[in-house]
């Protein structure tokens, strides 16, 4: 079975960025499951899986516009350290709640300078070209229900 919209894709994957640091794994734990075709995963590595088949071994690199997007500058902000509020201390890489225009978004402590803390609103992936190892495991059509959740029940999937 051919890996198209609405099938169920388990796989294992390897997932590193351009210097080849290792940012994700499934190895040693179950495989990923997820729905072809709903947007469980990002688009440029939907598409290097289309048409494959369980046991394929894929390379796929997904530039940033694919992926988590291009880095955004203006997502950069730097707020007053008296603004945050709870007895947790601040520390670099922490990532904090932050309401935006758009609502709540998260953010990474980016920099502590003094009284002055830069946040950054952009995914942690934004702007990196991922390159994924991935092994197709297996490849079913996806059931009714999981459709209408839109998310894969039962092995690698959520658990009800
Ligand atoms: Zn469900």
């Amino acid at each position: 079975m051919k890996i198209e919209d609405n099938k169920v894709v388990q796989m294992h994957y390897h997932l590193t960025d351009e210097k080849g640091t290792v940012l994700d794994s499934s190895q040693g734990k179950e495989p990923l499951a997820y729905i072809h075709g709903v947007g469980n995963i990002i688009i440029g590595l939907e598409k290097q899986l289309s048409g494959k088949v369980a046991g394929d071994k894929v390379n796929a690199v997904v530039a940033p516009e694919e992926g988590y997007g291009e880095r955004d500058d203006s997502l950069v902000q730097v707020v007053p350290k008296s603004g945050f509020q709870g007895d947790e201390e601040l520390t670099l890489g922490m990532q904090v709640q932050v309401g935006t225009e758009q609502g709540n978004a998260i953010a990474t402590v980016a920099k502590i300078e003094g009284e002055d803390v830069t946040l950054d609103v952009n995914h942690p992936l934004a702007g990196v070209t991922l390159t994924f190892d991935v092994e197709v495991v297996e490849v079913r059509d996806a059931t009714d229900e999981e459709l209408e959740h839109g998310h894969v029940h039962g092995p690698g999937g959520h658990h009800h």
